[in-house]
């Protein structure tokens, strides 16, 4: 058995950040990050398409969702890119508020934060999962590798999207087995899907849209910017950030649906004014050519076939523009469902807000901690996430480190 003053369960973003602040706090501290795959920071490599959106400029409670949404203040008094301005990353915002580091590169963030952890001697513990946390004086922490001993443990495992990327959900599990609760996990910022037959002639088209999540025939929340269609399914930023709200159609049973409006510029009138004009000018064109300079070709003909049952040859012919204008202010798409846990970003769900104290220890277990994607709190997409869990795992390792120090 190994014995360590402070360990961490999870190497991903959360648990390297604790355990570079743990190890900051109390130099003479001897720190354990534990990882169930070969390497720690997998999840790190695939953020923001290889490039790591680490934080926003636009930090704010309305961006985050979930029972821990107190915790947000944690991101307002802790300067992510300043942390890893200490690690030498020079960070920079991309015109739109999301911060990226300069180069650009998720490999060269996960470099920064093993080069801390191995200046501060941390010691990384791969290819072990903590499949159980006793506690009798000390934390064991059971695996099938070995036993490792802790005075104060810290758990970053994570939640339960992309499991090939590291977590699984088996840490928020191995809490509730210790009598913690914890909500109902749910994919987070994830294609919806939709009827195959509605969608499949608009895959892999992209559009600007205004895009409304409808439950029960109630406009919930309405989103901005690029939807991108497959065969089953329409994602894109705005989709992903209204998905969580699909978990409602599954609990209340009522229709869910997307409205998209795909003019969001323009009122009805001004739509229809445009399709007027637009049909003056293309009079003698194939209709399959009346819109193809507002649309893409694909996707005008798709309106066209949505708004009429018969579609006539010439762009002259046709008529009834208010219900092409219609049509395209409110493209509807029945929602069946999420795409799944295998493609969401984050979990929504885990650990309840009335089991962690405001310096992230657990109520009912004295130095145990927790962290990031494992509390029940998410964020929307933009480096919001990243923050949450860089900024909540330099607290949680900052105060396990306090309080081991405070008990000497
Ligand atoms: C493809 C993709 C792209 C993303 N892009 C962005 C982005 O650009 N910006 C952004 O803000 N957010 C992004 N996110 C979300 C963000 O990556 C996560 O919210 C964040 O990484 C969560 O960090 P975490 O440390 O809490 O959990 P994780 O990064 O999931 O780390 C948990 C770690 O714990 C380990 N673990 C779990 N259980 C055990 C156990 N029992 N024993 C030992 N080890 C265990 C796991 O293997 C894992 O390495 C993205 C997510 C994905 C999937």
């Amino acid at each position: 058995m190994r014995y360590f003053d402070i360990a961490i369960i999870g190497g991903g973003a959360s648990g390297l950040a604790a355990a570079i602040s743990a190890g900051r706090t109390d130099r003479k501290a001897a720190v354990a990050v534990i990882e169930r795959l070969p390497k720690v920071g997998k999840k790190i490599l695939a953020t923001g398409n290889g490039r790591c959106n680490l934080s926003n400029a636009h930090l704010s409670a309305e961006h985050y969702h979930g029972s821990c949404s107190a915790l947000t203040k944690i991101t307002s008094e802790f300067s992510v890119p300043d942390f890893f301005a200490g690690l030498g990353v020079v960070c920079e915002d991309d015109g739109y508020g999301r911060i990226y580091p300069r180069c650009r590169s998720a490999a060269s963030v996960l470099d920064a934060l093993r080069l801390e952890c191995a200046r501060l001697g941390i010691t990384e513990i791969c290819n072990t999962e903590i499949t159980g946390i006793e506690k009798s004086g000390r934390f064991i922490l059971r695996s099938a590798n070995e036993d490792i001993s802790a005075r104060t443990v810290i758990l970053a495992g994570g939640g339960r999207s992309q499991s090939a990327l590291g977590s699984n959900g088996s840490l928020t599990e191995i809490c509730e087995r210790l009598g913690i609760s914890a909500e109902g996990a749910y994919p987070a910022l994830v294609p919806l899907k939709t009827d195959p037959v509605l969608v499949k002639p608009l895959k892999g088209q992209r559009a600007d849209a205004n895009v409304t999540f409808i439950s029960g025939g109630k406009p919930v929340k309405s989103e901005r910017g690029e939807v991108q269609f497959t065969d089953g399914s329409i994602s894109g930023i705005c989709v992903f950030d209204l998905s969580y709200l699909c978990e409602l159609h599954e609990k209340n049973g009522e229709n869910c649906e997307l409205s998209l409006d795909l003019l969001p510029d323009m009122d009805a009138q001004q739509v229809t004014e445009l399709l007027e004009h637009t049909r003056d000018i293309r009079r003698a064109a194939p209709a399959e050519d009346y819109l193809s300079g507002i649309f893409t070709k694909p996707m005008g003909v798709y309106m066209l076939k949505r708004a009429y049952r018969r579609v006539p040859e010439k762009t002259a012919d046709i008529t009834g523009l208010e219900r092409l204008a219609e049509t395209i202010k409110h493209l509807y798409f029945p929602v069946t469902g999420t795409a799944g846990f295998e493609r969401s970003q984050v979990t929504k769900g885990g650990i309840a807000a009335d089991e962690i104290n405001s310096d992230l220890g657990f109520v009912r277990i004295p130095g145990m901690y927790v962290c990031g994607e494992m509390t029940d709190i998410f964020g929307d997409c933009g480096g919001y996430n990243l923050d949450f869990a860089f900024s909540s795992g330099a607290i949680a390792g900052k105060n396990a480190a306090l309080s081991l120090k405070k008990r000497h």
